[in-house]
């Protein structure tokens, strides 16, 4: 009898799963229906010997102690701060948007003073900012807004940034000064062996066993848990009972070049020309060193696996349905990026992982008041589906062996 069954090794499931075991003794049992752990963070290395991200750049960066020193506890880090050039008009300029931007696109000579009062002059005033484009041209204008955001926007979600929630772009800065890192948190690091390292680190314990290409389905009534925890999409869970929660997808092209460096920088966008949106060298997000490198282009598109949650108001509506039935069922916990139905970083799923443990550890009582104030339909769905997952644990006790 396991204490817990956690659905998906990714950084949700696997930090749940050392806290469970290493703080309260727990016995878990923890399943990916990929063949590896790290959900979408995993490394490893090519045929190459070079250290590649298989899902796409990961660059580990935030602004909680917390999260960085719970993190640091399973690896060393190397100092990282990302740097990411556009290629715009037939040259590559740094985004963010900065003073050097604007001055290498228009061979200018602008101070930030100068730069202050360009914006201003070319802002584009919005009475009411609902959308992305919204924000972008309220802060740079119709025309940087057309060579930087709006195709690469198109690109990336498929919908028109007129299309899009505010939040979207709410992620892109501008700035009046040099300063050309991609993100100004006060950590920004990478794991120094890489990321699988680390989650193998932190699945070491002994209460916890790993079983990789499996779907938590196959496990029906042949594995017995108390609880469990899914970090997988929270539509599956439900049978899509309120049809499918949209994602947007990428296609990663991973390609290794005879020469130790292919381009001026570890990422570089493409808005506008390509059919994909950037191309990363993980040589320089990872420190190694070696004759060739390795790169990978991302290729936007509607289907495959789910990567970004779109976010439309329509699709929170639908969302919160899905919410309503996971908050009315007990012994399930919905956990991480796919189970909540939000585009998280890295750090920020480790923070929430780490609130549901201290909750799951010593404020059960509030989760029994949550349930009484949900309505009596919903209860009632919940209920059935409850029923099927405790079915599930009475089922009969199978060897588990570790996996890695
Ligand atoms: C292209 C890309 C680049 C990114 N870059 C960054 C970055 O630079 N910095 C940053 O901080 N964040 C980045 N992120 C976000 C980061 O990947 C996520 O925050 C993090 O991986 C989420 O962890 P998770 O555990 O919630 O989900 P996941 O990592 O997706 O893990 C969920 C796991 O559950 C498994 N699973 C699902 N359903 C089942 C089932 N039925 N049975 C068994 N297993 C199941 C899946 O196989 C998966 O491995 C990026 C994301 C993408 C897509």
């Amino acid at each position: 009898m396991f204490d817990y069954l956690i659905v998906g090794a990714g950084y949700a499931g696997s930090v749940l799963a050392e806290r469970l075991a290493s703080q309260l003794d727990k016995r878990v049992l923890i399943v990916d229906r990929r063949n590896h752990i790290g959900g979408n963070a995993y490394d490893c290395y090519n045929d190459d010997g070079i250290l590649i991200h298989k899902y796409g750049p990961h660059i580990f960066h935030t602004n909680s102690q917390e999260v960085f020193e719970y993190l640091g506890r399973f690896t060393e880090w190397r100092p990282y701060e990302h740097r990411v050039e556009a290629s715009v008009d037939g040259q590559l300029v740094p985004i963010p948007i900065n003073l050097d931007t604007i001055n290498k696109l228009y061979g200018l000579k602008l101070t930030a003073f100068e730069l202050e009062e360009f914006f201003k002059k070319v802002a584009v005033h919005v009475e009411h900012v609902k959308t992305s484009e919204d924000v972008v041209i309220s802060k740079v204008g119709q025309e940087l807004y057309e060579k930087f955001f709006k195709n690469y926007t198109k690109k990336q979600w498929g919908l028109d940034p007129s299309e899009l929630d505010a939040s979207v772009a709410a992620r892109v800065p501008a700035r009046t000064n040099r300063d050309n890192r991609y993100f100004t948190d006060t950590y920004q690091a990478m794991p120094l062996l890489g990321y699988t390292r680390m989650f193998e680190r932190m699945l070491a314990h002994p209460n916890i066993k790993i079983m990789l290409q499996t779907d938590y389905r196959e496990l029906e009534g042949l594995v017995p848990y108390k609880e469990m925890i899914y970090t997988g999409p929270v539509d599956e869970f439900f049978d899509y009972t309120y049809g499918k929660l949209p994602y947007r997808s990428l296609e990663f092209k991973h390609e290794t070049h005879n020469s130790p460096v292919f381009q001026p920088a570890p990422v570089v966008n493409y808005p506008n020309e390509q059919l994909y949106t950037r191309i990363t060298e993980f040589k320089y997000l990872t420190g190694q060193e070696h004759p060739k490198t390795s790169i990978v282009y991302e290729f936007p598109k509607g289907d495959g696996d789910p990567y970004y949650p779109v976010p439309r108001p329509e699709n929170q509506e639908m969302y919160k349905k899905y919410k309503a039935l996971a908050d009315a069922m007990s012994g399930v916990h919905f956990v991480g990026r796919l189970a909540t139905y939000r585009y998280y970083n890295m750090d920020q799923v480790v923070a929430q992982a780490l609130t549901v443990f201290k909750k799951i550890a010593g404020e059960r009582e509030e989760a029994h008041t949550r349930q009484a104030k949900v309505d009596s339909d919903t209860l009632q769905l919940a209920h059935s589906f409850a029923m099927a997952h405790k079915l599930r644990t009475n089922g009969h006790s199978t060897q588990i062996h570790r996996a890695s």
